[in-house]
């Protein structure tokens, strides 16, 4: 027998539409991209985004897109961006987020890959798109007719100019919920970068398992600062969470250093953040040269990389939970959060310190596993590893293309590639990424955690433990270091943090100083462009 509710497809328009409804007047602050705009504070509503996204649809429509052809963005996190988003993906049409940051071979393939049409982009990525040679039929410049950097790229188009001059408007949503809405191509820190497909059902499930309280937990009273790009797994899909919410959003723009950042934080009373570690740290360590001091900021998410106990220790001092979180852009992103369980959150600090350090358990909605090389499944125990398997709703079933094959298993499990423990209460415990665990003697050191107790010495900035060959071993762990700027540290004071707290085997090798850490194009520590700047 059928149920007798609506039929309500779960299309992602709907978000804006509420939003514009609802909240209408809620701000939206981004940091004005031109060149020429000394990084000023634009102001803007969800009202006023949905009508400009409306008009945009209209414009791409008079340009041929029609519903499911790719159209991509080229942006920092800013008001227009978001516009682009609700324009792009109300129409039924595919919003391929393209990351600056990947090498130019990269962006040339997926950009082919993908099959973009056009390519909406920030000013400032201009002389990057004219080196490119994009195969698309338009580029749009993200600002007014004044901006168009038309002397780098003779036919681009004004996005103010397409806005006025939009003609009538074109229908948002009748479409099914299983059309594809996004496109995000994973990094490539493994490989050649492959196309996730979300569509609109899975991208507004992902919204609302986000929204649980023990995941982002947005309040319309918040005010909410997605540092992470909208390039880099649709922002954590934080601004999709907020429009839902109806609370104030505020866009960094370009400026993602630690004073800029403070800046907006405290201008714009920023009470939920959510950023990769390395801007944490660099936020952190404004924070002790200034005396700066965070007001009104409660709570941040950190993930992409595994957060160090440092940046939970400091925050607090600052007043701040941390909240860390695991995912990948396969699914969508958010697989696990660190929430502490009621027995834990009951413990003296020092005491939920080594859970809050996990990557911790899945929101509903997601389900994980840990299977050993024999394919059978691992005890939760906390210390057997295996590999992460993960499935739902919010998890892809394979790359665009066909790229990678078949990527699920019998049961429909994805691997993730990292290796993992879970413990009894079910905190599971990324140790690395099957392609950088280091191995010594047949065991696994977790380059992971030698990072993370290395990155406490006052000293340090960053940290990284890469796998370097040994005869005897087959390989041994080698410690990286970059310091913070004015100090100077010799091998044995960085060892010497390390030396109570790892077992003697997995005490690296040797240490290494370098000047600036290489990052990925998601801002996490590249260690395979570190492997070639270090000699084994
Ligand atoms: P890419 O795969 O291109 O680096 P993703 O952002 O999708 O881009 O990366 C996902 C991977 O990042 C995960 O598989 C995992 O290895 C790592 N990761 C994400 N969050 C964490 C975390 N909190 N702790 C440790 N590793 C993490």
């Amino acid at each position: 027998m059928k149920g007798l509710m609506q039929d309500w497809p779960l299309t992602v328009d709907r978000i804006i539409e509420h939003a514009a409804r609802w909240d209408g007047d809620r701000e939206i602050v981004s940091r004005a991209i031109e060149p020429d705009a000394a990084a000023a504070i634009t102001r803007t509503s969800y009202a006023a985004i949905r009508a400009r996204a409306a008009k945009l649809s209209s414009a791409l429509a008079a340009l041929g897109i029609r519903p499911g052809d790719r159209v991509a963005t080229l942006g920092w996190n800013t008001a227009r961006h978001l516009e682009c988003w609700f324009g792009i993906m109300g129409m039924g049409a595919v919003c391929h987020t393209l990351n600056p940051r990947l090498f130019r071979e990269q962006l040339r393939f997926i950009i082919a890959d993908a099959g973009d049409r056009i390519i909406l982009a920030d000013p400032v990525f201009a002389p990057l798109l004219a080196e490119l040679v994009p195969s698309v039929e338009h580029v749009v410049i993200l600002s007014d007719e004044a901006h168009a950097e038309r002397q780098t790229l003779p036919g681009a188009l004004a996005y103010e100019t397409l806005l006025e001059q939009a003609g009538a408007p074109v229908p948002w949503g009748e479409f099914d919920e299983d059309s594809a809405c996004a496109l995000c191509y994973t990094s490539g820190t493994t490989g050649h970068p492959k196309g996730v497909l979300y569509s609109h059902r899975s991208t507004l499930i992902h919204m609302w398992m986000t929204l649980q309280p023990d995941v982002l937990g947005l309040s319309i009273r918040d005010v909410v600062l997605p540092i992470v790009p909208m390039y880099h797994a649709n922002a954590w899909g934080i601004p999709l969470s907020a429009a839902a919410v109806g609370c104030k959003l505020v866009l960094p723009g370009a400026r993602l250093d630690g004073a800029s950042l403070h800046e907006l934080i405290e201008a714009e009373g920023v009470t939920f953040a959510a950023a990769v570690p390395t801007v944490w740290l660099a936020l952190l360590q404004h924070l002790e040269q200034t005396g700066g001091k965070l007001s009104r900021l409660r709570r941040v998410l950190v993930g992409g990389s595994a957060c160090p106990e440092t940046v939970i220790r400091r925050l607090r001092e600052h007043g701040v939970e941390t909240v860390q979180g695991w995912g990948m852009t396969e699914t969508s992103p958010i697989g696990t959060h660190s929430k502490l369980l009621p027995t834990i959150a009951a413990l003296p600090f020092e005491e939920q310190l080594p859970t809050r350090l996990k990557q911790g358990r899945p929101p509903f909605g997601i389900d994980l596993r840990l299977r050993d090389a024999d394919d059978r499944t691992v005890p939760h125990d906390g210390k057997t590893l295996g590999r992460l398997q993960v499935r739902g709703p919010v998890v892809a079933a394979g790359y665009l293309n066909g790229a990678g094959g078949n990527v699920l298993d019998a049961e429909g499990w994805f691997d993730t590639g990292d290796i993992a423990h879970i413990d009894a209460q079910g905190y599971m415990q990324i140790v690395d990424r099957a392609k950088d665990v280091v191995k010594s003697g047949g065991e696994w050191v977790s380059s992971v955690e030698i990072e993370n107790i290395a990155a406490s010495h006052p000293k340090a900035a960053l940290c990284a433990v890469i796998g370097v060959p040994d005869e005897k071993w087959g390989e041994r762990p080698l410690l990286v270091v970059q310091l913070r700027p004015g100090t100077s540290a010799t091998p044995a004071e960085m060892l010497d943090v390390l030396a109570e707290r790892i077992s003697k085997w997995w005490m690296p090798d040797r240490v290494v100083f370098i000047e600036e850490m290489p990052l990925g194009a998601t801002g996490k520590i590249d260690k395979k462009a570190l492997r070639l700047l270090v000699p084994a």
